[in-house]
């Protein structure tokens, strides 16, 4: 039957079985006259056996009790909630330690697996009778205040470590791999949001669709590991003329986009000329001697219009990119 793995087999009470009051965290540090209290309480609760792997308790089962860890060890697993088929990794209780406090105080179903990873011995206090410790023994309430705090600091550690590894992700799924702008993703999330800004408050908003000259060739020439560095140094350039406030995102292949938050034609028409003329300038170097031929772009820009979404901003862009292209590259057009 399902449930007979968590019948856990009662070896004897506690005092009749070999263990000191004063190896059990919750009872430490305590008067005498206190721990004998104690005994006096807990001497009828149970003494039970978990063999290696043995589930003590199930996630969601409703057992309000407490289980003291006299020997071996147990294991909690906290369900993922990204992934109901995975468990996060367990947190370890030794000799000595309690588990299940937070489930008798709250009177709260267990949303954690605990079981045993190692053949073990345990104290099981029913919440009734950990109530009654509380109540007559000053001692088991300060510690068990102190193991409830310490339990809280150890959850928002692990909430603030989750919370830092998924900035982390997030970041990196934004960023283009090779040229370290901001990739399609990003600008698909980020573009919408500034031009509802720019919308709202009626501040210009213009973007510069730059695509490098002839790069196909620049790749048939030199190969393709030669035509990495060139892109990465095209993105540098644009990145490095950029004010902090403007953005730069690789677009696809050869071809990068330009944002600029509250900047009318005329400014953006200036920092477009900036980049194609630093572009020009800048010499790609292949191995920090044998210079490559300059790379050009060329440069479309578009100032973004009533009702215009980011779509319409783009394809607007891309015309002038075109335009830019026929006229004989490497300049603006707009
Ligand atoms: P145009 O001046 O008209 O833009 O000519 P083009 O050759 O730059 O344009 P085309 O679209 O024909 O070719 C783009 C080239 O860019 C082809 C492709 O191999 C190269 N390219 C795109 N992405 C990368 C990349 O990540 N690395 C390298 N090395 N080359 C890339
Ligand atoms: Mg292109
Ligand atoms: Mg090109």
């Amino acid at each position: 039957m399902y449930l007979e793995k968590n019948i856990l087999e009662r070896l004897t009470s506690f005092r009749d079985a070999d263990y000191k009051i004063e190896s059990i965290h919750l009872f430490r540090d305590i008067s005498q006259d206190d721990r004998e209290h104690i005994a006096h309480i807990i001497k009828d609760c149970a003494v039970v056996k978990a063999g290696s792997g043995q589930v003590v308790l199930d996630a969601n089962s409703s057992g309000a009790r407490l289980y003291i860890v006299l020997k071996g060890a147990l294991a909690i697993t906290t369900p993922n909630p990204e992934n109901k088929h995975q468990e996060n990794a367990s947190t370890q209780y030794l000799a000595g330690e309690c588990v299940g406090e937070i489930s008798v105080l709250d009177e709260e179903i267990h949303s954690a697996t605990i079981s045993a990873i190692a053949d073990s011995e345990l104290l099981v206090i029913e919440a009734e009778t950990l109530w009654k410790l509380i109540d007559e023994s000053n001692g088991v309430a300060r510690n068990l205040l102190q193991l409830l705090s310490f339990r809280i600091r150890a959850a928002n550690a692990q909430i603030r470590n989750r919370q830092k590894v998924g900035e982390f992700y997030r970041q990196l799924s934004m960023v283009d791999g090779l040229t370290g702008l901001h990739n399609r993703a990003w600008l698909n999330t980020q573009l919408p949001s500034m031009i509802e800004t720019a919308h709202a408050t009626g501040n210009p908003l213009s973007i510069i669709m730059v695509d490098l000259d002839h790069f196909k060739q620049f790749n048939d020439e030199y190969g393709h590991v030669l035509g990495d560095d060139a892109l990465q140094t095209a993105a540098k350039v644009l990145n490095a003329g950029l004010r902090p406030t403007d953005f730069a995102a690789r677009y696809g292949g050869e071809e990068m986009i330009v944002i600029l938050p509250n900047t009318n034609q005329r400014s953006a028409l200036i920092v477009a000329e900036r980049l194609c003329s630093r572009l020009q300038k800048t010499r790609v170097f292949a191995d920090m001697q044998k210079a490559l031929p300059h790379v050009t772009a060329s440069f479309g820009l578009a100032t973004l219009q009533e009702g215009q979404d980011g779509s319409a901003v783009i394809a607007m862009a891309d015309s002038a990119l075109y335009r830019a292209k026929q006229a004989g590259r490497n300049q603006v057009a707009i």
